[in-house]
């Protein structure tokens, strides 16, 4: 049942072909029951007719035969009357089409109408009003009916036609009932409602089909376009539509083309503009390093004899060296990113303890220096990850320095953990914070935030540091409250471990 609502939601063709059948089937269906009411009201119409004006001129004969006898020998009236009902029957062809019944004298007044029939016909055949009227009133009557003999198992349909008889020695009234069977109009009936229901059927089938084809006609380059879409999705943006003929599927599939033809265009043209600008920095980076090395050279020089000059050279000489190292800094970390982006970063992989790790970054002298106190946490069991030990410590370090120059905690909790699929790090201090925005923003390239909080960063530490960690197939993310500190989680995962959840869920996650 589910897989057949599946089948109605998903696919098209099956709801045209199926509500074009049903709709057809209504329409052929109620055509057909007006033919067949119309072919069937005819059919009676004619048989009645015929019958009334055959009835007549038996009740005319029948009239005059009694006429007749009654005159001449009203004793054997009623010899004379199974004669007549005889000579009626047997008179009209060979085949008889219908039975008689003639019920009278009317007046006996025994209470008991005598009744002769041509045979066995059911009382329930003649209709109990159409009786009454003839019986009450002259004239010719008629009623359609069933006709059923006694001992018979069918009933037929038929037209019955009555009219009183009237002995003029004795003054006696009789009723004489034709009843014509309607078996042979009912037969064609038979037939043209079999034929109608095949031809419905045959009609039915053939709509089905037809919508089926049209349906799949217009749905092909659809299915088509929607299969190439998802290429397209899928970055291979070389496929195109097949265009034939000039029609709206064809104009479809050339704007289709048209449009990733256009795409590809526009992508490419971006490539190339991201390339160009990559080559830009590595070469900007790259060529500023000799100069650089120079003119940190001669600053060294300048900077170790800065006694000797007087307090405002000196000073020079110590913001010029001050911002060399950082001109220097912003240096490496551009190649850095530029070697990322170009996909030339290497990894140079070992087993490593991220425990270990921990441990050692526990002692860094920066941390000291101002005073923090570093717990670290859940390094009793070693935590082994495949990993580039130069790229793991340079972002534990990141994460440390900047928690000491950023945050104004005074303290910083390192917490290693670990499950089936990975391994992770995580630094957290109880300083400033990040705010919601923050959270986001901080792995941006030259982002940092208050410019008062900066303390002469490249804004590229967490960016780098992000980079290597997806090198790692791992993640590094961030979380963290205004004035209730902040929180970096690397998370490695395990070489046989497929998924990347992080083993440490963050306290403000
Ligand atoms: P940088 O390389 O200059 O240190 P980062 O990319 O490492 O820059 O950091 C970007 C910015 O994120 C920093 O300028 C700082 O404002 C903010 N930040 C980083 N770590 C923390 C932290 N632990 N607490 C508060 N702010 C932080």
């Amino acid at each position: 049942m589910r897989s057949i609502s599946g089948i109605w939601r998903r696919s098209i063709q099956a709801r045209v072909v199926t509500s074009t059948i049903v709709l057809s089937t209504l329409v052929i269906g109620l055509t057909g029951w007006a033919l067949l009411r119309d072919v069937a009201s005819g059919l009676a119409d004619s048989r009645r007719v015929a019958a009334i004006s055959e009835a007549r001129s038996g009740f005319d004969y029948a009239q005059t035969q009694l006429d007749a006898a009654v005159e001449t020998e009203p004793a054997t009236q009623s010899q004379t009357l199974t004669q007549m009902v005889d000579s009626l029957t047997s008179s009209r062809g060979a085949k008889r089409t219908y039975e008689l019944v003639l019920e009278g004298p009317l007046s006996s007044t025994d209470g008991q109408v005598p009744v002769r029939s041509s045979a066995a016909i059911t009382p329930d055949s003649l209709p109990d009003d159409l009786a009454k009227a003839v019986k009450a009133k002259p004239g010719t009557y008629w009623r359609y009916s069933d006709l059923s003999l006694l001992g018979g198992s069918g009933r037929d349909a038929s037209v019955v036609v009555g009219s009183q008889l009237r002995a003029p020695g004795t003054g006696d009234t009789y009723a004489l009932f034709y009843l014509f069977s309607m078996a042979d109009q009912q037969a064609t009936l038979d037939l043209v409602r079999r034929a109608l229901l095949l031809g419905g059927f045959a009609m039915v089938l053939m709509v089905g089909g037809v919508a089926w084809l049209v349906s799949r006609q217009v749905l092909d380059p659809i299915r088509m376009a929607r299969r190439i879409a998802e290429r397209y999705a899928g970055g291979n943006l070389e496929q195109r539509m097949h265009v034939s003929g000039e029609d709206d599927i064809a104009r479809l599939s050339t704007s289709f083309n048209q449009m990733a033809a256009s795409l590809q265009t526009q992508i490419r043209r971006l490539e190339n503009l991201s390339r160009l600008q990559q080559r830009f920095v590595s070469d900007v980076s790259h060529e500023l390093r000799t100069p650089l090395t120079t003119v940190q050279m001669a600053s060294a020089v300048l900077y170790d004899a800065r006694d000797k000059f007087d307090p405002q050279t000196s000073r020079s000489t110590e913001l010029l060296k001050g911002e060399l190292d950082r001109f220097e800094e912003l240096l490496s970390d551009l190649l850095d990113l530029s070697r990322f982006d170009a996909g030339a970063a290497k990894l140079e992989l070992d087993a490593i303890d991220l425990t270990q790790i921990a441990r050692d970054a526990a002692d860094d002298a920066l941390l000291s220096r101002k005073g923090i106190k570093v717990t670290v946490i859940g390094v009793e069991t070693p935590a082994v990850v495949e990993a580039d030990i130069r790229r793991i410590d340079r972002i534990v370090r990141n994460l440390l320095t900047n928690a000491a120059k950023y945050s104004g905690s005074d303290r910083v909790e390192i917490e290693v953990a670990q499950s089936p699929e990975c391994v992770s790090l995580a630094v957290r201090d109880f300083g400033v914070g990040l705010s919601g925005d923050e959270n986001l923003r901080v792995f941006d390239r030259f982002w940092r935030a208050d410019p008062a909080r900066t303390q002469g960063g490249t804004g590229l530490g967490l960016a780098i540091a992000r980079e290597d960690a997806a090198l790692h197939g791992g993640t590094l993310t961030a979380w963290g409250r205004p004035g209730e500190g902040a929180e970096f989680i690397l998370t490695i995962p395990k070489p046989e471990g497929s998924s990347k959840v992080p083993a440490i869920v963050s306290v403000y996650a």
